[in-house]
């Protein structure tokens, strides 16, 4: 086998291997980010619970407060009827009041903590809502992947150690303007189509025609310098 043909090869090789790798599309990319998206949705859902607990907590303590001036309310006001002066009756109603006004706070800080935990109950639901969506498209793509690259898992380790061994024989310029190409454009080596360069498209002249439709040398094409050969119809 010449040289020419081990590049021929040699680029169907690379069309192949840059096929399965691009069937596997931006897979690995969209999985990542559902990844680091999921790990997002499962700290705001410790928040969210820890923020439960603790309005949980608050609105016990208040509520035993709520208890306790409420049943010294209830004491103050039996002890209205039983008052000998005017001291005592003034005493008393300046109790009352203070028990009133903590009665007021104690029931505006409840309001806003039911307030507070029916906002976090929301965002709670639709944080879970998007954890299971998350991990729902998670597992889908993750199958996608699996089944792409069991798909092509033999094929593809075939291409890789057939590229190896070209690349082992192959010359070394050569496969160095190859690389290059392959590097810039996602080819080394591209066809001609019909008379014309596969890559930049330029149609080149007769005489090149002619020798590259020969595949006997590396002729390269005169507008962007890629290596052409002659593949038939
Ligand atoms: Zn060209």
């Amino acid at each position: 086998m010449t040289q020419i043909n081990d590049f021929i090869l040699l680029a169907q090789i690379d069309e192949d291997i840059h096929e399965i790798e691009s069937s596997q599309g931006d897979l690995p990319n969209r999985i990542k980010k559902l990844e680091s998206k999921k790990i997002n949705l499962e700290e705001n859902k410790t928040i969210f619970s820890d923020k439960e607990i603790e309005a949980s907590a608050s609105k016990k303590d208040l509520l035993i407060e709520k208890d306790s001036y409420s049943q010294k309310l209830e004491k103050y006001k039996d002890q209205l009827f039983l008052v000998k002066n005017n001291k005592e009756y003034d005493a008393l109603n300046s109790e009352i009041d203070v028990a009133k006004e903590e009665l007021f706070r104690i029931n505006e800080s409840l309001k806003s903590i039911d307030a507070e935990k029916l906002e976090f109950d929301e965002k709670n639901k639709l944080n879970d809502s998007d954890l299971e969506d998350c991990e729902a498209k998670l597992n889908q793509l993750n199958d996608s992947l699996n089944d792409s690259i069991n798909d092509y898992k033999d094929k593809y380790e075939k291409l890789k150690i057939d590229r190896d061994k070209i690349i082992k024989k192959a010359d070394v310029s050569i496969l160095g303007s190859y690389n290059k190409m392959l590097k810039a454009k996602g080819h080394g080596m591209v066809p001609m189509l019909n008379g014309s360069c596969g890559s930049c498209f330029t149609v080149l002249p007769a005489q090149l025609v002619t020798e590259v439709k020969q595949n006997l040398d590396f002729k390269y094409c005169p507008s962007c310098n890629i290596l052409l050969y002659y593949e038939e119809d």
